[in-house]
C-alpha cells in the first residue's frame, strides 16, 4: 500500500481524477494479456504530459515505490503484471499524433497512440510504417516500443527498432532527455535510443517519439503455397531467400493452426494438408510480378502441391487477417492459451518445427505452431486449462525444452514479444552469467533503485538448464 504521504503528493501532481486505487481499478490492471500472472498495484495513475511523468518518477524514486508503465496490457510475457505492486502509469492522456513531417518523413507522436491509428494516418498520406504487430488494432506506440515488436512485415522491412529515430524519456531520477531527432545520421556519443527500444519499461518511461517513414509501395500481390510436407515448406522459406529474394512476408502455418483459423475465418483455407506459406511481395508493379513467378516456381521445385495467387485485394486482406487472427483462434480451443516466441536462424526452420512437432508428441499436448517463418521466429501456442496442475507442469517442461532447441540451432528464447517476468528465468540460458552481469550494470546506472518495473527481464533465480535426452 502506498503511504498517505506519497498518495497526497501523487495526488497533487494528477489531480485526483488521475489516481485511482479503488479495489475494482488494481484489480483491472492486475494483469495483462499473459495467462497465469495476476498481482495487485498499488495505484492507478494517469499523467498528462513528460512534466507530470518526471515529478511522479521523483517521487517513487524518493520513497522506493514501483512504477510500472503500461500501454495497452497486450504484452505476452507478463511485462505490465504488477509482481512488486506500486503505480501503473497509464497513457490515455498522452495518446496524441503530433506531428506528420512530409519533408523529413517523419512522425513524432506520444506513447499511447494506438498503431493502427498511427497507421491509416500515414497511409492517407501515401506513407508507409513498416511494423505491423498482429495486436495493432489495440497496441500503443510506447508498447511496441518497449518490446521492439515486429509483425508480418518485418522481413522486408525490419521490426520497430528500425524506424525510431527519436524519444524523449524520462529517468527515474525525473530527468528529461532526448535522444536523436529527425535525423538520417546522427553518431553523437551512445546510443541512447537504440538502448531504450525493447528495455520493456526497466530503464526509462517513453513520453513521445518520432518515427521514421518510408513511401508507400506500388502495389503487392499475396500468395499461398501448400504443402503436404513440413520440411518441404521451411526448405521453401530459405531457397526463396538463396534466390535473392526477400518478400515483404513470410509466414507459416501448420495443419492445426489451419484448421483452427478456418473454423474461426470461414474463409475457404485448406485444411488438408500440412503447412502453408503465406508470402507477400510489394513494390513497382514489374517487381512484384517477377518476384512472385520466381517465388512460385521454388515453392514448386520444393513439392508445393499447390500455389494459389490472390486475385483481388479482399482475398489477400481476408489472408492476411486470417493469419493475423490465428493466436485468437488457437485460444477458443481451451480456457488457457500459451504462445512462445522461439527464434532460429531461418535455415534451422525445418529442424525446430520438427523438434516442436516431436516435444508436443512426447508431453501429449495440443500445440499449434505458426510464425515468421522468413525472420526464424515461430509462435509454437499450447491450448491448454491452467486449472489441471498436471497438465501444466508438462506445459512447463515442453516449452522449456523448445527454448533449449532454440539455443542449440542458434537461436534465443524470444523473437519479438520480450522476456518480462515470464522468460526472465530464461534470460541466462541466452546471454550466460557474464551477459546477464553487463545489462545488469545498465539497469544499475539508469535506475539504482530499481523502481522502473521490477521484476521483468532480470529474475531472482535462473531456471536449471537440464540436458535433454530425445
Ligand atoms: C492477439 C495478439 C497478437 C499479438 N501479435 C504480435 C505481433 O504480431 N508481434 C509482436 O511483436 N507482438 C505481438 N503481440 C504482443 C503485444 O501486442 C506487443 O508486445 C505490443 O507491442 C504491446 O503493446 P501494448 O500497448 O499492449 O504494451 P503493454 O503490453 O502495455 O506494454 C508492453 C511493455 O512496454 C512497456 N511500456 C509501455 N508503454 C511504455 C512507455 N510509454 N514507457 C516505457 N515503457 C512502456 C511496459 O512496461 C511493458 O514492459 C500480440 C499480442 C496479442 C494479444
Amino acid at each position: 500500500m502506498l503511504s498517505n504521504e506519497v498518495k497526497e503528493k501523487l495526488i497533487t501532481i494528477v489531480t485526483k481524477e488521475n489516481f485511482d486505487d479503488s479495489k475494482i481499478e488494481r484489480l483491472v490492471y492486475s494483469y495483462d494479456a499473459t495467462p497465469n500472472y495476476q498481482s495487485m498495484p498499488d495505484a492507478v495513475v494517469s499523467p498528462r504530459n513528460a512534466e507530470e511523468v518526471s515529478e511522479i518518477l521523483k517521487i517513487c524514486n524518493q520513497y522506493g515505490v514501483p512504477i510500472v508503465p503500461r500501454g495497452s496490457g497486450t504484452n505476452l510475457c507478463a511485462g505490465t503484471c504488477p509482481t512488486e505492486g506500486g503505480v501503473v502509469l497509464l497513457f490515455k492522456h498522452m495518446n496524441k499524433i503530433l506531428e506528420i513531417d512530409e519533408e523529413n518523413l517523419t512522425i513524432t507522436v506520444q506513447p499511447g497512440v494506438i498503431t493502427l491509428d498511427l497507421i491509416n494516418a500515414i497511409e492517407e498520406k501515401g506513407l508507409f510504417y513498416p511494423p505491423d504487430p498482429s495486436s495493432m488494432k489495440i497496441s500503443t506506440i510506447g508498447g511496441n516500443i518497449n518490446e521492439n515488436s515486429g509483425g508480418l512485415r518485418g522481413l522486408k522491412y525490419g521490426v520497430t527498432r528500425d524506424y525510431v529515430i527519436g524519444l524523449e524519456a524520462v529517468l527515474p531520477n525525473g530527468d528529461i532527455i532526448r535522444t536523436g531527432g529527425k535525423l538520417a545520421k546522427d553518431v553523437a556519443g551512445y546510443d541512447l535510443t537504440r538502448l531504450f527500444v525493447g528495455s520493456e519499461g526497466t530503464l526509462c518511461v517513453i513520453t513521445e517519439a518520432t518515427l521514421k517513414l518510408i513511401p508507400m509501395p506500388e502495389t503487392r500481390k499475396t500468395m499461398l503455397a501448400l504443402y503436404q510436407d513440413l520440411s518441404a515448406a521451411a526448405r521453401s522459406v530459405s531457397k526463396i531467400i538463396a534466390n535473392k529474394i526477400i518478400p515483404t512476408t513470410l509466414e507459416f502455418l501448420d495443419q492445426a493452426t489451419l484448421k483452427v483459423v478456418e473454423d474461426y475465418a470461414q474463409i475457404g483455407l485448406p485444411t488438408d494438408v500440412q503447412a502453408v506459406l503465406l508470402i507477400e511481395q510489394d513494390g513497382p508493379p514489374e517487381v512484384v510480378d517477377r518476384d512472385i513467378q520466381k517465388i512460385a516456381e521454388v515453392c514448386k521445385q520444393e513439392n508445393a502441391v499447390s500455389i494459389q495467387i490472390a486475385a483481388t485485394e479482399e482475398e489477400a486482406m481476408a489472408l492476411r487477417t486470417a493469419r493475423r487472427a490465428a493466436l485468437s483462434a488457437v485460444a477458443r480451443l481451451k480456457p488457457t492459451t500459451i504462445l512462445e516466441d522461439a527464434t532460429v536462424p531461418r535455415s534451422e526452420i525445418a529442424n525446430m518445427v520438427k523438434a516442436i512437432n516431436e516435444i508436443t508428441e512426447k508431453y501429449q499436448l495440443t500445440i499449434c505452431t505458426f510464425g515468421h517463418a522468413g525472420d526464424g521466429n515461430l509462435h509454437p501456442t499450447c491450448a491448454t486449462d491452467a486449472r489441471d496442475h498436471e497438465e501444466m507442469e508438462r506445459v512447463e517442461k515442453a516449452f522449456a525444452e523448445i527454448f533449449e532447441k532454440a539455443i542449440e540451432l542458434g537461436g534465443t528464447i524470444t523473437g519479438e514479444h520480450g522476456v518480462g517476468a515470464m522468460k526472465a528465468p530464461y534470460l541466462e540460458w541466452k546471454l550466460k552469467k557474464e551477459g546477464i552481469t553487463a545489462m545488469k550494470g545498465i539497469k544499475q546506472a539508469f535506475d539504482p533503485n530499481n523502481i522502473m518495473n521490477p521484476g521483468k527481464v532480470f529474475a531472482k533465480d535462473s531456471k536449471k538448464r537440464v540436458v535433454i535426452t530425445r
